[in-house]
C-alpha cells in the first residue's frame, strides 16, 4: 500500500490552521518539490488540475501542483459559476450523464452548503422556441428523477397567468408557460482554492506563479519538468513518476512541448458574461431563456446584481486574456431585450464582465454549441497524461478516472498498490463540522448549516460587523471565516475586516498580488466594483507592507489592476 496521510473523516473539520498554503511558503513549496522524486506532478492549478491532485493526495500519493500564474486564473474562475444538473445533457440522450452529474451537484452541496447553493431557474415556454410545454414537462420530470433531486427542490410546470405572476418582466406575447427547477450556484474560483487548500492539507506541495518551461526525458519517457518561479525567476527541477496535464485551454501547448500534438485536438470556444445592476433587471428568480439563434442564455441574480451569459464562439486569441468585444455584449444584450422587452437594458448599464476560454475536443461538422462537453484522457508515448475538455461540476469524477489510470500505471511499474478514491467521503476545507456524512438526511445538512452559520453571524455582530459583511464572509470561507474574525481581533487600525480578510487569503490562500484579492479571492471586481476601486490603494498599501515591495513592484501591481479592470469591460474592437 502507498503511504496513508491523515485522512479527514466525514466528521472532522479540516482545520485549516496549517500554513501550507501562505504566500510566503512558495518557495519553500518548490523547493520541497524540487528535493525528490514526486509520485504525480500536476501541471495546472484550475479546477481540473485541483480536483486531480487532491485525490492523488488523498491516496497516499507524493503529489504535487504547480500553476503559471495565480490558481483558477484560467476558465476556472470565468465559467456559468453553475454546478450543473445537465438539463441540456437530457437534449442529447446521455442519461447516465444526468445522473453522475445530479450525484456531484448533491455531493458537493453536502460538503459545502454556503459555496454551492440552490437557486430557482425558471424556464419561459414560447411558442416555437426550443422547449414545448410538454416536453419541457416531461423533460425536467425525467431529470428531477435521474439526478435524484429531493422532493422540495422537484419542478413545478406553470401555465401562462402564473408564470406572469412569477416573473411579471418576460415578454407576455407567445408565452405559454415555465418550468421552474433547481440549480445551483458556485464561485467557481473559490471552488477551485477550497479543493486545493483541502489537497494541501493532505500532504500534497502547491505552488501558484510558477510556469512548466519544458519536460525532461530518460530513455524517451517524461521523468520531470523545468519550472520557471514567475516572481523571483528562480529555476527548479522537479522529478516526477508521473507527469498530468491538466492545463485547460493550454492543455494542447504542453502537447506540443511533448512532441505528441496528433489529430485530437482542442477547439477553444469563448464564452462571455455581463454584469448589471440588479435593479436594471429585476428579475425575481434566475431565468434560462431561448436567444433568437436557439442557443439557450442564464440571467442569473447574485449579490445585488444580474449576471447575463453566455456565447460561443471559436476562439484563436491571447489565451489568458480573452476579451469581451461589442459584439459579444451586443448579442447578449439583443437576445435579453427580445425576452424581457419592456428592461431596455443598453451597453451602459455593463458594470463588469468576463470571457471564458471552453478547452473542447474538437469534433469536425459540428458547431459550437452541439461539441459535446465530455472529457478524454490522452495518454502520449512519453507517458505525459493530458486530460481535456469536461465541465466544473465534473471535476471529482474526471481527477478520479485520472488518478485511477494513475494508480494502475504506478502498481505496475512499481508494485505499490493505491487505495481507490476517497474524495466522495472526505470533509472538503471550509465545510461544517459535521457534515458530508454520506447517510445524512438532507434535510439534516441544512440544519446543521443553518445553526453554525447563525451562530457566527452573533460572534460576528458581537464585534459591530454588520450583517451584510458577515454573510458576505461566510459565503466565501465557510467555517474558516472563524479565522479572519480572530485576525480582525488582533488589528485596530482602519480597513481592519478588509486587512483581515486579506490577511487571511494570504496566509492560507497564496495570495501574492492584489488582483489575486479583488478578482478571485473575493469576486469584487466583478460583482462588488465600486467596493473593489474604494479599497484598491488600501490592498496595496497592505501587501506593500506585509511583503516590503519596492517602487517597481508597486508600479506594477497598478499596472495589473489596470490591465485587469479593462479585461473586465466590454471592449471595443475584435478578438485578435
Ligand atoms: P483552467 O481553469 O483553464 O486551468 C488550467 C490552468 O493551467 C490555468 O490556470 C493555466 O494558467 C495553467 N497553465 C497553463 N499552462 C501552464 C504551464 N505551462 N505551467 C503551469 N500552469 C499552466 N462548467 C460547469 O460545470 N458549470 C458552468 O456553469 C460552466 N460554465 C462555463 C461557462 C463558460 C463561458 C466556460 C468557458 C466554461 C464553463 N464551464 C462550466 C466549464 C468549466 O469552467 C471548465 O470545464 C473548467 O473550468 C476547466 O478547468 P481546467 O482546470 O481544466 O482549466
Amino acid at each position: 500500500m502507498g503511504k496513508m496521510p491523515q485522512v479527514q473523516e466525514a466528521d472532522a473539520p479540516v482545520a485549516d490552521t496549517n500554513q501550507m498554503m501562505s504566500a510566503d511558503a512558495r518557495d519553500h513549496q518548490l523547493q520541497k518539490m524540487a528535493t525528490r522524486e514526486l509520485d504525480i506532478i500536476v501541471i495546472g492549478g484550475g479546477i481540473t488540475g485541483a480536483g486531480i491532485v487532491w485525490d492523488a493526495a488523498l491516496r497516499g500519493m507524493d503529489a504535487g501542483l504547480i500553476e503559471m500564474a495565480d490558481f483558477a486564473s484560467g476558465t476556472s474562475s470565468r465559467s456559468t459559476k453553475l454546478v450543473h444538473g445537465g438539463l441540456r445533457y437530457l437534449k442529447q440522450g446521455a442519461f447516465k450523464l444526468v445522473r453522475e452529474v445530479g450525484a456531484e451537484r448533491k455531493l458537493l452541496h453536502e460538503r459545502l452548503p454556503h459555496l454551492v447553493e440552490p437557486i430557482s431557474m425558471l424556464l419561459p415556454i414560447y411558442r416555437g422556441g426550443t422547449y414545448g410545454y410538454y416536453m419541457s414537462a416531461i423533460g425536467i420530470a425525467i431529470y428531477d428523477h435521474l439526478a435524484d433531486v429531493s422532493h422540495t427542490e422537484r419542478r413545478r410546470m406553470y401555465r401562462r397567468k402564473h408564470t406572469i405572476e412569477l416573473e411579471p418582466l418576460l415578454k407576455h406575447e407567445g408565452l405559454r408557460g415555465a418550468g421552474l427547477y433547481t440549480e445551483y450556484r458556485t464561485d467557481d474560483a473559490r471552488l477551485t482554492l477550497e479543493i486545493l487548500k483541502t489537497a494541501a492539507a493532505c500532504g500534497a506541495n502547491v505552488c501558484n506563479y510558477a510556469r512548466v518551461e519544458d519536460f525532461l526525458y530518460k530513455k524517451g519517457k517524461a521523468v520531470g519538468v523545468h519550472v520557471v518561479d514567475m516572481m523571483s525567476g528562480e529555476r527548479y527541477t522537479i522529478y516526477a513518476r508521473k507527469i498530468v496535464n491538466a492545463t485547460g485551454p493550454w492543455v494542447d501547448d504542453l502537447r506540443q512541448l511533448d512532441k505528441s500534438l496528433d489529430d485530437k485536438r482542442l477547439l477553444l470556444t469563448k464564452g462571455v458574461h455581463l454584469v448589471v445592476p440588479h435593479k436594471r433587471l429585476p428579475i425575481r428568480q434566475a431565468v434560462y431563456f431561448d436567444a433568437p439563434d436557439g442557443r439557450m442564455i442564464f440571467a442569473i441574480p447574485r449579490s445585488g446584481k444580474t449576471y447575463i451569459g453566455t456565447t460561443d464562439t471559436v476562439y484563436e486569441g491571447d489565451r489568458a486574456n480573452p476579451m469581451v468585444t461589442r459584439e459579444d455584449a451586443d448579442y447578449l444584450i439583443d437576445a435579453l431585450n427580445k425576452v424581457f422587452s419592456t428592461v431596455g437594458l443598453q451597453m451602459a448599464d455593463v458594470e463588469a464582465a468576463w470571457a471564458g476560454l471552453r478547452p473542447l475536443i474538437y469534433e469536425a461538422d459540428k458547431s459550437p454549441s452541439e461539441i459535446s462537453r465530455r472529457d478524454e484522457i490522452f495518454v502520449s508515448e512519453s507517458g505525459l497524461i493530458s486530460i481535456a475538455g469536461g465541465k466544473l461540476t465534473g471535476f471529482r469524477r474526471m481527477a478520479e478516472k485520472v488518478v485511477n489510470l494513475v494508480a494502475q500505471q504506478l502498481e505496475d511499474e512499481t508494485g505499490v498498490i493505491y487505495p481507490p478514491s476517497t474524495t466522495d467521503r472526505v470533509k472538503i476545507s471550509s465545510g461544517v463540522t459535521g457534515m458530508g456524512d454520506k447517510g445524512m438526511e438532507r434535510s439534516r445538512v441544512g440544519e446543521l448549516h443553518q445553526d453554525v452559520y447563525s451562530e457566527f453571524l452573533e460572534r460576528a455582530a458581537g464585534r459591530g460587523i454588520a450583517a451584510d459583511d458577515a454573510s458576505g464572509l461566510w459565503s466565501r470561507y465557510g467555517v474558516n471565516a472563524d479565522m479572519i474574525l480572530r485576525y480582525y481581533d488582533e488589528d485596530d487600525s482602519g480597513e481592519r475586516l478588509m486587512k483581515a480578510e486579506l490577511r487571511y487569503c494570504v496566509d492560507h490562500e497564496m495570495t501574492v498580488s492584489a488582483v489575486d484579492f479583488l478578482l478571485r479571492r473575493t469576486g469584487w471586481m466583478l460583482f462588488d466594483r465600486a467596493r473593489a476601486e474604494r479599497l484598491c490603494s488600501s490592498v496595496i498599501h497592505y501587501m506593500t507592507d506585509r511583503f516590503a515591495w519596492d517602487d517597481a513592484r508597486i508600479a506594477l501591481e497598478w499596472s495589473r489592476l489596470r490591465l485587469e479592470w479593462r479585461m473586465h469591460t466590454v471592449q471595443d474592437g475584435d478578438d485578435t
